[in-house]
């Protein structure tokens, strides 16, 4: 058994290219093959998200501090909360992120298909990121 301690693995932002605003990524464990899954702890900034992006095999996202926004392509744009666990279908087209005003941690588990976790798209644009939300 290993541990990782706390402070041992230096943070990083993501990359602007696949995100809108500050985006500060936390890594918890990496893939040791044969495994394909790794973990990370994500950070968004008030109004930071993703681009548009699907996950080749999926991918179950854990909030745990902060109140954030997720949608599914054609769907309503949903409020997500620490506790709330997401689980996207393999390929379903989607982003998620901040609110405009408060920011968002969660642990995203991602499962690497031929080493890739993740197919890029266009950035969520501010119309479709400050479109109504759903009814809750
Ligand atoms: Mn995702």
């Amino acid at each position: 058994m290993s541990i990782s301690r706390s402070g041992s693995q230096p943070s990083s932002n993501e990359p602007a290219e696949y995100f809108t605003g500050r985006v500060r990524i936390d890594p918890l464990f990496q893939a040791v093959g044969p495994a394909c899954t790794f973990g990370v702890s994500v950070t968004f900034e008030p109004g930071a998200r993703t681009a548009w992006h699907t996950h080749p095999l999926g991918q179950n996202l854990i909030v745990t501090a902060g109140c954030g926004l997720a949608q599914c392509w054609e769907d309503p744009i949903r409020e997500i909360r620490p506790g709330d666990v997401l689980r996207r279908p393999l390929g379903e087209k989607h982003w998620h992120g901040a609110t405009l005003t408060t920011a968002i941690t969660y642990i995203p588990i991602v499962e690497q298909l031929d080493g890739k976790a993740v197919d890029w798209m266009k950035q969520v644009s501010d119309e479709q990121y400050q479109a109504p939300r759903a009814n809750e």
